[in-house]
Formats: C-alpha cells, sequence, structure tokens
C-alpha cells in the first residue's frame, strides 16, 4: 500500500533530520526489555520476580518516550504515542511493589519493598528481631552458665539448640534439656530457647507465604493489562524499526527512495546493502538501473564470473525490498514501482533428504516462479540450468526467459554466463543485454563491477580458477581444452591430450591467459646449456627464474 510506505518513509525522514529526536528515542529503547516475552511469561505464569520488575523498568521509560514524540510531525511516528500513554497504574504499582533489583526467584523472598505490606513488615521485623534475640540470649546464658565457649546453633532436624564442649559438661545447669550428644559437645535446649525459636521460624515462613501471595497479586494485576502491554510492545516495536532504519540511512549516506505503482525501477549508484557495510567506505563500485518500460523488462546480464553479476541483481532486489518496508535505500536516488512479490533463484543447494537432487531443488524453484508470478512481481535469477548438461541448460533457460518475457511480462534480472542468451535481445523488444566490465591489462584482469549495456563474450573461468588455487596441471590443459573447442574441432582435444601425456608440445599450451605468445622464461629455459651447467648455477638459475615468474605473476 504506497500511502503506508511513504507515512513509513516520512516517520524515517524525520528521524533522519531530528538528530535527537532518533538519539533520544535509540538510547530510551536500549533501556526497555523485550516486553512481548515478559508478556507471554506473565500470562502463562512462569514470570519470575524479576522479569515482573523488567516489565515495571519498560513502563517506566514510556513517558520520556512519549515526551519525546510530543512534537513529532510525522503521522506514523505520532501514532505510536497513544499506547504508550496506556497501563500507568500497573507501572505506579510494580514500582511500588517490586524491589529494583529482584531476585530471580521467589524461593527466598526479598522480592517485595519494605513499606508495600505492613503485615509483611511486621512479619520480617519479627523474624530478624528474634535473631537478635537469640545473640543476646546467649550472651545470657554464658554468663548464667559461667560456660564462656558456649554457642547457639541451628539446624533443620533439632532447631536451634545450646552446645557445650565436654570440657565444661560439669557446668552444664540442671534446666538444661540434653538433645544430642556428638563426639566432643553436648546439644541442648531450654524451654525458653525452645518458644522464640517457634516465634521466629513462624515469622519468617509466615513473611515468605506472604511475599509468595503479594507477588501473585502484582502478578495478576499485569496478566489482566497483557492487551495493554501487547499494544505497548507493539508501539516500542515499530519506533526501534524506524529509529534503526534512520540511523542505518544516516550512517551509510542511504537516501529517501520515491515509490510509485508502475512497474519500473530506476536507481542511480545503487550499492549492495551488505557490501557497502563491509567493504571500506567508498571501495564499493555504485551501479544504476533502469529496468522496465523503454527501458526493457529483462535484462540479462553476462560478464566474467567474479565480476560482480550476482552481487548487482541482489542489490537492486534488496534496494527494491528496502524502499518497500518503509525503509530509506543505498543509492543517490531511486524511483521503486512496487512489486506484489520478490522472487529470487540463487545458489545450489539439494534436499537429499526429501529425495530432491540440486537440479531438482533448481527447477522446483523455478517452476514456482514460472506459475506464480505476475507482472507486478519482481524477479531475480542468478544462474538457471547449470546443474545438467550444457545443451539442456541452455535450452531450459532460453526458454524460461522467453517464458518470463511473453507469458509473465515482469521485471527480471537474469545473471547468465550462456552468452548464448544474449541473441534473445535481437528478437524481443523488451530484452536488454547487460555486461560488468573487466579490463584486461599487463596480463592481469582488472574487475571494474561496473554494469554496462551490451554483452559479454568470455567468462575467464580459468583464470578464477588459477586464483583460487587449482593445480597449474588443471588450468594449462583447461586453456588447451578451451582454446581447441573455442576453434570448433572437440575432436583435436583428445590429440592434444596424449601429446600433453607424453610430454610434448607442452610449447603450445599457453601459460597465461591473454598472451597466444610464447612466455619469455621459455626461451631462457630452452637455450640452457645443460652441458656446461654446474649444480650451483643450475640452482642459482633456478632462483632468478622464480623472482622473475614472481614479478609477472598474474594477480586480481
Ligand atoms: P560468478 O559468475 O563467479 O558467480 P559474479 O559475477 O556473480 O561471479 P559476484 O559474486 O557478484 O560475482 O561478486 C564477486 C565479488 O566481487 C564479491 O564478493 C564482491 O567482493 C566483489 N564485488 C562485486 N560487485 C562489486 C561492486 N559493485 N563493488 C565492489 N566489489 C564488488
Amino acid at each position: 500500500e504506497l500511502e503506508l510506505i511513504r507515512r513509513r518513509h516520512d516517520a524515517v525522514g524525520e528521524l533522519v533530520s531530528q538528530s535527537n529526536l532518533r538519539n533520544g528515542l535509540r538510547s530510551r529503547l536500549s533501556r526497555v526489555f523485550d516486553l512481548e516475552r515478559l508478556i507471554a511469561r506473565v500470562v502463562t505464569l512462569r514470570a519470575t520476580p524479576r522479569e515482573l520488575r523488567q516489565i515495571g523498568t519498560t513502563l517506566g521509560e514510556l513517558p520520556d518516550i512519549s515526551g519525546l514524540l510530543a512534537n513529532a510531525g510525522s503521522l506514523e511516528l505520532a501514532a505510536q504515542r497513544e499506547p504508550l500513554e496506556f497501563c500507568r497504574d500497573l507501572r505506579d504499582e510494580l514500582e511500588r511493589a517490586l524491589e529494583p533489583n529482584c531476585p530471580a526467584t521467589l524461593a527466598n523472598g526479598g522480592c517485595i519493598r519494605t513499606g508495600y505490606d505492613q503485615r509483611l513488615d511486621e512479619l520480617r521485623d519479627l523474624a530478624s528481631g528474634g535473631k537478635q534475640w537469640i545473640a543476646s540470649y546467649q550472651q545470657k546464658i554464658i554468663a548464667e552458665s559461667g560456660i564462656p565457649s558456649l554457642k547457639i546453633g541451628f539446624n533443620k532436624v533439632f532447631g536451634y539448640y545450646l552446645e557445650v564442649t565436654n570440657t565444661h559438661q560439669a557446668r552444664v545447669p540442671d534446666w538444661f534439656i540434653r538433645k544430642q550428644t556428638l563426639k566432643n559437645v553436648e546439644r541442648y535446649v531450654t524451654p525458653e530457647l525452645k518458644e522464640y525459636e517457634e516465634r521466629v521460624l513462624a515469622a519468617e515462613s509466615q513473611a515468605l507465604e506472604l511475599e509468595q501471595e503479594l507477588f501473585q497479586r502484582v502478578r495478576d494485576l499485569a496478566r489482566v493489562e497483557a492487551p495493554r502491554l501487547m499494544a505497548i510492545a507493539a508501539a516500542l516495536a515499530r519506533l526501534d524499526v524506524l529509529a534503526g532504519l534512520a540511523e542505518l540511512a544516516v550512517r551509510q549516506n542511504y537516501c529517501r527512495p520515491e515509490v510509485h505503482d508502475r512497474c519500473e525501477t530506476v536507481i542511480r549508484d545503487g550499492r549492495h546493502p551488505v557490501l557497502d557495510l563491509l567493504q571500506p567506505l567508498g571501495a564499493f563500485v555504485p551501479n544504476d538501473t533502469r529496468l522496465g518500460a523503454d527501458d526493457g523488462l529483462i535484462h540479462l546480464i553476462t560478464g566474467p564470473n567474479m565480476a560482480g553479476k550476482s552481487t548487482y541483481i541482489r542489490q537492486v532486489a534488496l534496494i527494491s525490498l528496502l524502499a518497500q518496508i518503509g525503509s530509506f535505500v543505498p543509492a543517490r536516488e531511486a524511483a521503486i514501482g512496487i512489486a506484489d512479490r520478490f522472487f529470487a533463484r540463487v545458489g545450489a543447494s539439494d534436499e537429499l533428504s526429501r529425495g530432491q537432487s540440486t537440479f531438482m531443488v533448481e527447477m522446483t524453484e523455478t517452476a514456482r516462479i514460472l506459475n506464480t508470478a505476475t507482472p507486478r512481481s519482481l524477479v531475480i535469477l542468478d544462474e538457471i540450468g547449470r546443474g545438467t548438461s550444457t545443451y539442456d541448460g541452455v535450452s531450459l533457460a532460453w526458454a524460461i526467459t522467453e517464458f518470463l518475457h511473453e507469458l509473465t511480462g515482469c521485471r527480471t534480472l537474469f545473471a547468465t554466463h550462456y552468452h548464448e542468451l544474449t541473441r534473445l535481445d535481437e528478437t524481443f523488444a523488451s530484452i536488454r543485454n547487460y555486461n560488468v566490465s573487466v579490463r584486461e591489462w599487463d596480463q592481469k584482469i582488472v574487475f571494474l563491477h561496473k554494469i554496462v549495456r551490451g554483452s559479454a563474450d568470455r567468462s575467464y573461468g580459468i583464470h578464477v580458477a588459477q586464483l583460487a588455487g587449482v593445480p597449474e596441471w588443471v588450468n594449462l590443459r583447461a586453456q588447451a581444452i578451451l582454446d581447441h573447442l573455442e576453434q570448433g574441432q572437440p575432436s583435436s582435444a583428445n590429440g592434444e591430450r596424449t601429446a600433453l601425456a607424453a610430454g610434448s608440445g607442452r610449447a603450445e599450451i599457453q601459460l597465461t591467459l591473454f598472451a597466444a605468445a610464447d612466455h619469455p622464461l621459455l626461451e631462457k629455459i630452452r637455450r640452457i646449456d645443460t652441458d656446461h651447467l654446474t649444480p650451483i648455477s643450475a640452482l642459482h638459475t633456478i632462483s632468478a627464474w622464480q623472482r622473475e615468474l614472481g614479478e609477472n605473476a598474474v594477480t586480481s
């Protein structure tokens, strides 16, 4: 819906230009918790005291966020304010009830604040006062009995007890009641100690029980508010998205795209949003796109391996997608006709466990595109038909392109190494050839990453194989076979194989991709007089060749 998309662009635009608003929102949003997750915990009765407290902390940020939005001009930002006014009572209650550093569990208490409930405060006083009493009782008994080492201890079985070492047994008064005998000590109780013990323990467990009750009551208050908390969570999420998109737009210098409903895409100096971030500033080569209407609906993009075809077609799709989610885009200018769907056929994967081979997956995905795409869709195809024999592949790719042109009629970017397909633009009105330019310079390939009109006639695959570290033998052999195939002599490639295996005819094989002439070293090798070469000068000569090769090594 164009209007909704533009409304988001307005909001992102406002956040881009109002840096105080953007920074203020982002710093407050960084302090809120994942409200949706917390609500789920509350409604399933699994929220811990700490989680309930996090809801309170989140609600505590709302007045500031709402205040920041008070002067927002864009509709989308202003619309988020209303939910932020919800749940004030709950916020106050959580603030009053829960300790700021709430424990993670209820088991040992300590989550309800002092002053929140009078009865709880009394029980806690009693529990801690009782402990104090025990300390002073110990002093009193020591004085009365004259046993200086007498201690009061506690265990779960016997409760509180007086402990007297065997050395002082003679001094134990007769009103001590014996409870337990250990190796070096005897344990006793007194009626007075027993009575206090009961009061302290009762107060402690009653406080714990009451705290649990109070906690559940507060949690129920939050539970009742779940729908309104969800509305708050949604508003915070929208603000987070808008502020995030605005921050990205500022940092990466994005522009506001124009969106319209014609089936046209025009991008000036577009960049791939991810590579643009990963590569050093200014390293990414921007590209223009004019797709649709007079500029052709289907662009066939050829060009060497590693030139940037995949990057380019993905970049166009990602820019279009960003524009449609309401984001600014990595380009100098963009006018994007919205698409009803984006289709991408990229990469090779299989679904072996579901009985599908790599090629089957490729064709299943292609079938889905051909059966579902409409004239309003945007399709990117990164190679089709590569998983089968060359003729099968080329025929399929050819027919698929015709289908997209004749029957679907949607904007399509098709990156391919089937140079045969570039002939399609002679027959079909809306197919255009593009290629990614490279320069051959000083026996090296320089990737310019620039999309230009026209088709490429080579893929330089062997060069890329060399860069990737494929053994030299394979590269030389591949080059020889390629030369023969290109001259239309497939059978003589076999003849070449015999020659190679026999060690003869090596001079025929080009050492580089671009120069048909011999490498200068070969001549030097031929001229060496091995009969008069000492081992040491042989080593020196080899080392000199290596240096020479190092200087001439082919790099990208
Ligand atoms: P292949 O045919 O082998 O799949 P390709 O033509 O699809 O190759 P990409 O995978 O798009 O090539 O690009 C290869 C690499 O070139 C990328 O990983 C990226 O690092 C670099 N590259 C691509 N486009 C650009 C660009 N516009 N600016 C800078 N670097 C780029």
